[in-house]
């Protein structure tokens, strides 16, 4: 069994020898399309089959193939440029989206806004009342009720 085992560990290295294999945007893809697959199922548990269920199965699926395309394909320098223009677009949209839902999380707790001279942008708790703010790159001083 351990020879068994050995054997397709060799068959599986000197199959992939040479080929591309799983990348940060391959990950992305396996773990997005794993999401959609429970999402589809979890529907289709619930309501039956559903356009949605259909749709994020089929788009999984669609994902599925591609990320084995990238993997076990022999064109790894094409791969790295998608690779590098992945890791670009997640850093453009990817960092935005996080502040942004950072940003929603604390719109219960803190107030956001900007210094009237600088427009940097600051928050500090809620319910505090009057507070004295002091700007801390341009030092303007100003009020603002929280
Ligand atoms: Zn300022």
């Amino acid at each position: 069994m351990r020879n068994f085992m050995n054997n397709l560990r060799n068959n599986f290295a000197r199959f992939m020898y040479g080929r591309y294999g799983l990348d940060q945007m391959g990950r992305f893809m396996s773990n997005s399309l794993m999401v959609m697959l429970i999402t589809s199922l979890v529907l289709s548990l619930i309501f039956g089959p559903t356009v949605v269920g259909q749709v994020l199965y089929y788009i999984s699926l669609g994902l599925l193939i591609w990320m084995y395309f990238r993997m076990f394909s022999k064109n790894i320098y094409k791969r790295q440029m998608e690779n590098v223009k992945f890791l670009e677009l997640q850093r453009k949209y990817g960092g935005t989206f996080v502040k942004k839902w950072a940003h929603l999380k604390q719109r219960k707790t803190h107030v956001f806004f900007k210094c009237p001279s600088c427009k940097l942008k600051m928050r500090t708790p809620k319910g505090q009342g009057e507070k004295h703010v002091t700007c801390p790159k341009c030092g303007t001083q100003f009020t603002k009720r929280t």
